[in-house]
């Protein structure tokens, strides 16, 4: 079996694994980075909306099951950067209070294991790693900040900043959102939106452009495409002996001091699961018996606001966001947040809309202006990922339904106010994992998490999860800054703590 043994071997390359590598890479040590996709190559259908919503050019066929034993797709990317090759660059910061324990309709909000102050200096080198644009200065809810923004705004187009003016007189205070995005960059190589839209390294700050290639031009850092994970092997004394992967048919091994598993909340639960041995029957750092659970989703709907009279001329849309609701009001729990999606067009909502032709979608779309509503799904140890085989079984057992429903009652009144006589809703399905979490925690207590908060295992010295399964609430804002952060303060724990020597 052909081995290798670097200092580090990271397991994926998305946000979390990205990141991570971009931290460590000025240490000297040795890393190698294992990512099961490819490098995704430039080529016409990354800016043909038909090609890409309609028949899904990009996304994986792999197949995931409900606890009922049904498939779907998940609608996650394998490629070098992960799901960021696709997101929608809203690089913000969850707010102070998502770090506490927050009470919801339908039960608690857990604390953080260290409040957002711990995290706030990586939050700046974050924002400074993905050259996030923003304001900074308009929303009610931003958390403290050390500093500004490293560039200003991404600009409202005419029809949005309309938009933000009867929003603002209907009392919705829309905000400017946090964006990575290089916006003339990005423009010049097609006149589209970014947000679902695959980056080919042409302007949008993810994970791939912004880590890894920075963190590949160390002669020590080095990435294998097309090399699978399959099995983490745990030895005596604690200690990950090796990782076992696949690349071009055959079975490899890498030996390391430190292994970082950063597969996404889904994949890295279901590879400790798959690492089971005879002394780890349960999977490999579940000596507290969370690994896979406590699996959380947002709850999300899609809104279309629809005036007649106005025109909808805007190109890539995505400039406000919406927080009044976040914490409640009137004593009221905590609701959600809005945030416009990419413009949508005819061939995008076709994908979504089979009954009507493109033609008349594309119609009505110059007159719709396009929300994504998100609020906060609660941990619970009945909703997780397990394996059947090697089948990939998500039981989401979603939460906090109710309170995603008064918001987007309260988000049709907010649009009514606004001048939108007629409001389109339509909440999302299970198959829509886009912001998967929490399936491999951190906490203070080993018989309740698996990770400590430098996010390394209680159980094996020498594994760190970073991924988006270190979260222990979903809050209600997209999560990929914060776990840009925690990996930035992993990597200078583990300088100062394994590789110091
Ligand atoms: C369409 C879309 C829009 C989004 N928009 C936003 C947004 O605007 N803002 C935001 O904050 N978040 C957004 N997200 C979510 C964001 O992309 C994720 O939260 C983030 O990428 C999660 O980071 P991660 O490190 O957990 O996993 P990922 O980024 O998914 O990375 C996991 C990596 O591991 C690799 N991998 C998996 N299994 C293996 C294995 N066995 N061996 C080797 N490699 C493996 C994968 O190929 C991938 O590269 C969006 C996501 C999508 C899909």
């Amino acid at each position: 079996m052909p081995a290798a043994s670097p200092d580090v071997v990271i397991i994926g390359s998305g946000m979390g694994g990205a990141t991570i590598a971009n931290g460590l890479a000025g240490s000297g040590a040795r890393i190698l980075i294992l990512e099961r996709g490819e490098q995704l190559a430039a080529r016409p259908e990354a800016r043909d909306a038909r090609a890409i919503f309609q028949r899904g050019a990009f996304r994986t066929s792999e197949e995931w099951y409900d606890r009922a034993g049904r498939p779907f797709t998940p609608g996650n990317y394998y490629y070098a950067g992960g799901n960021t090759k696709l997101y929608g660059a809203v690089l913000t910061r969850f707010r102070e209070r998502d770090f506490e324990a927050i009470e919801h309709l339908d039960g608690l909000s857990p604390a953080w294991p260290f409040p957002y102050g711990e995290l706030e200096p990586f939050y700046t080198r974050a924002e400074a790693l993905f050259a996030v644009r923003g304001d900074g200065k308009q929303d009610q809810t931003e958390p403290p900040r050390s500093g500004g923004y490293p560039f200003g705004p991404v600009p409202d187009e005419p029809a949005v900043a309309e938009v933000r003016e009867r929003l603002s007189a209907a009392g919705a205070a829309p905000y400017t959102l946090p964006l990575g995005i290089d916006i003339e960059q990005w423009l010049k190589n097609g006149q589209t939106p970014w947000d679902s839209f695959p980056d080919t390294r042409a302007g949008k700050m993810d994970a791939e452009t912004a880590a890894l290639l920075p963190a590949l031009r160390h002669a020590n850092v080095t990435l294998e495409t097309g090399a699978l994970a399959t099995r983490l092997v745990a030895g005596q004394g604690g200690r990950i002996e090796a990782v076992e992967y696949r690349k071009d048919g055959e079975t490899r091994r890498a030996t390391a001091k430190i292994v970082v598993l950063s597969a996404g909340a889904v994949k890295s639960a279901a590879l400790l699961l798959a690492s089971a041995n005879d002394q780890a029957l349960d999977g490999v750092a579940n000596r507290s018996g969370m690994v896979g659970r406590n699996f959380m989703n947002h709850n999300t709907t899609i809104l279309l606001a629809i005036d007649p009279r106005f025109r909808n001329e805007a190109i890539y849309q995505k400039t406000l966001g919406i927080n009044r609701f976040y914490f409640g009001e009137a004593g009221g729990p905590p609701l959600g947040h809005a945030q416009l999606l990419g413009r949508l067009s005819g061939a995008i909502l076709k994908s979504q809309v089979r009954l009507l032709p493109e033609w008349v979608l594309e119609r009505f779309t110059r007159h719709s202006i396009d929300w994504y509503l998100v609020s906060e799904d609660l941990p619970h140890l009945d909703s997780r990922v397990t394996l059947d085989g090697d089948r990939v079984v998500v039981h989401w057992d979603r939460t906090n339904l109710a309170a995603h429903r008064r918001f987007v009652a309260r988000m049709r009144e907010v649009f009514r106010a606004a001048g939108f006589p007629l409001v389109l809703a339509r909440e999302s399905g299970h198959q829509v994992v886009v912001h998967q979490c929490g399936t491999v925690r951190m906490g203070t207590d080993p018989a309740t998490a698996p990770l400590d908060p430098f996010c390394r295992s209680f159980d094996h010295g020498n594994l760190f999860v970073v991924d988006a399964s270190f979260m222990p609430s979903s809050a209600a804002l997209n999560p990929a800054l914060t776990i840009a952060a925690q990996a930035i303060r992993v990597a200078d724990h583990i300088r100062a703590n394994d590789l110091a020597a």
